[in-house]
């Protein structure tokens, strides 16, 4: 389905481009295409990797497009239980920090089912933090499930939290986490999938619009072909999707149309990643 049949029920007349601020292109197989025709349309992508072999190559393919920014990832459900191998990986990770302003996908995974490797995530979430507050002024898009508590401590102790802007990807944890993640300066990037729970669509409603962005983390899996309008469709019925949650819970002044959310979620982009 084409950008313009699937927005066809949503009225985007007047809207400025959408940016995607947690996307994986690198599960994308039309990846060049994807970053072209988002660069026609004025678009700002986030992309995402899961380990940090992959930040090179993607980088460099990525090169001739400004409107996509490529992370440096190693995303919690890769994180290796092994110990020497998990420091061999670690050891890469650091030393690639340094040519690298974007920092994504990472952070922990309390979840049941990579539980068992939470000590050895901690690990290397504290050991990434620690060197990005000392070179300051990363973008750090940040993988928190059942653990937002802990990445909150070490964002702090490490001193990212006032260095880095750290950025909550699809925050699905626990109100009194979000509040702390809201005080602390943090941005949160917002889509379908938290958007699609009654508790996503109050933290849609409760996060001040200064600290959200827009996100797809799309595809799911790897290999695929997506194609820029599946992206484009996805952000903007997020838009709406907050548009009707704020409407419901108004906070203070902030606006509630479409519109003008999108505007103001895009002037967030700019300011976050220029
Ligand atoms: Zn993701």
């Amino acid at each position: 389905m084409g950008e313009e049949e699937g927005s066809q029920s949503l009225n985007i007349s007047g809207f400025c481009a959408l940016h995607d601020a947690h996307v994986h292109l690198a599960f994308m197989n039309d990846r060049i295409q994807v970053a072209k025709d988002a660069a026609e349309k004025g678009s700002m992508l986030f992309s995402n990797t899961v380990v940090p072999s992959e930040f090179e190559p993607h980088a460099a393919e990525m090169q001739p497009y400004s409107n996509v920014f490529v992370g440096l990832g190693m995303h919690p459900w890769w994180i290796e239980a092994d110990d020497s191998l998990r420091h061999d990986i670690l050891s890469c990770y650091l030393d690639l920090i340094p040519k690298a302003r974007y920092l994504g996908e990472i952070g922990l995974d309390f979840g049941l089912k990579h539980e068992h490797t939470r000590d050895a995530q901690v690990e290397f979430l504290t050991g990434i933090c620690r060197q990005a507050a000392a070179e300051g002024g990363k973008v750090i898009s940040i993988h928190a499930v059942r653990s937002a508590a802990t990445v909150l401590d070490i964002l702090e102790e490490t001193g990212c939290i006032s260095t880095c802007t750290c950025i909550f990807h699809w925050f699905s944890d626990t109100g009194s986490s979000l509040n702390r993640a809201i005080r602390a300066g943090c941005m949160f990037s917002v889509g379908r999938y938290m958007l699609a729970s009654k508790r996503g669509l109050s933290y849609a409603a409760q996060i001040p619009l200064a600290q959200m962005l827009l996100e797809t983390d799309d595809p799911e899996g790897e290999g695929v072909t997506w194609g820029y309008s599946a992206i484009a469709k996805a952000l903007v019925s997020a838009v709406f999707s907050i548009a009707q949650a704020r409407e419901k819970h108004p906070q203070g002044n902030q606006p509630t149309a479409p519109k003008e959310l999108s505007a103001l979620l895009s002037n967030n982009m700019h300011r976050v990643f220029l």
